[in-house]
């Protein structure tokens, strides 16, 4: 398995997590343009991308994905509500009541069925069905996508013009639920809630059974509550937001309510509570741990890194625990298991 960390930070984040037989996107928060040129520099294929998994609406997760979902004609995989935040977002003059939203969302769910039944094995793949192929559901989900939207021609970063296109078609959605496992190809992905002030934040946990490795992700956290401690048990590779230095935040540039924001059980993990973590609950299983989600304006690399180290150090057995930075401006080498 491989973890490619493309971009980590306030101003963008997007990773790359593959096994030999599937490779998955989280987040797109950078232009199309940017993701295609980092995944050149990391030797990663963009065609050979399956799906993008969105952890939140934030537009540091979210930048690039309409034009490079549209461009790669890939799936991308919300929670429901995720989904419709993003929406909003994207279509800010246009207010969606609930009723026409549910009748959007029945349409797809038909357009999906109306795919799976013509796809080519009878009875289709289902998102729980671990052993459906990755060609059988790419198949399907594409047919759903012409059900559901006019296939769409190549296009740059610019927004597509609102007359000719809605700035929300992606080529197909599937929905996943926070504690509710599915698997795409080989991989099994098991999202876990993150307490964040977005509509329904999650960090996912991915597991190949062939290669017996597992992968996480876990960034804008407020605090780490049970459900997240729990959830990284057992990972191989960890990447783990270590957003901000508390005393860079009080001094630094924000104003006052961006601050307690950042600080509040639904901003972001400061490197103290990280350490308290790694310190505390971590079980020592990993064999990296990629600090990620720096602030650059109220953190340092250096300070996050010693922090870090500090809490492993006071754990002997830890010391064999490779610690790396992601960092915002360029992406990390692929990290291989
Ligand atoms: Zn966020
Ligand atoms: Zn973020």
């Amino acid at each position: 398995m491989r973890m490619t960390v493309l971009a980590s930070g306030s101003k963008g984040n997007s990773t790359v997590v593959a096994s030999a037989r599937t490779r998955l996107l989280i987040d797109a928060g950078l232009s199309c343009r940017e993701l295609l040129k980092r995944m050149a520099q990391a030797n990663e294929d963009p065609a050979a991308l399956d799906a993008i998994l969105i952890t939140h609406e934030h537009q540091d997760h979210i930048a690039g994905l309409a034009v490079l979902a549209r461009r790669l004609r890939i799936p991308v995989y919300f929670t429901e509500p995720t989904h419709r935040a993003w929406v909003r977002l994207m279509t800010p003059s246009t207010s969606m009541t609930y009723a026409k939203w549910l009748e959007h969302v029945q349409q797809e769910k038909a357009a999906r069925t109306a795919a799976q039944t013509a796809a080519v094995e009878p009875g289709g793949p289902s998102m729980t069905d671990a052993s459906s192929s990755v060609g059988g559901s790419a198949a399907g989900l594409q047919l759903a996508a012409a059900a559901v939207s006019e296939a769409v021609p190549e296009e740059d970063d610019a927004p597509p013009a609102a007359s000719t296109r809605n700035p929300a078609s992606l080529p197909a959605v599937e929905y996943f639920q926070p504690g509710t496992a599915f698997s795409i190809g080989d991989l099994t992905v098991t999202p876990f809630t993150t307490p964040h002030d977005a509509a329904d934040p999650c960090g996912f946990v991915f597991e190949s059974a062939s290669e017996a490795v597992r992968m996480a992700i876990a960034t804008d956290l407020g605090y780490m509550p049970p459900n997240v401690k729990s959830a990284l048990q057992r990972i191989d590779v960890l990447l783990l937001e270590s957003n901000h230095d508390l005393e860079m935040l009080k001094d630094g540039p924000y104003p006052w309510a961006v601050k307690q924001r950042v600080l509040s059980r639904v901003g972001h993990l400061s490197n103290h509570a990280t350490a308290q973590f790694l310190a505390q609950d971590y079980d020592g299983n990993a064999t990296c741990i990629v600090l990620g989600h720096l602030s650059e304006s109220n953190n340092a690399p250096e300070l996050a890194l010693l922090s870090a180290e500090q809490a492993l150090n006071e754990r002997g057995t830890l010391l064999g625990n490779r610690i790396l930075l992601a960092q915002q401006s360029a992406p990390l080498a692929p990290i291989c298991l």
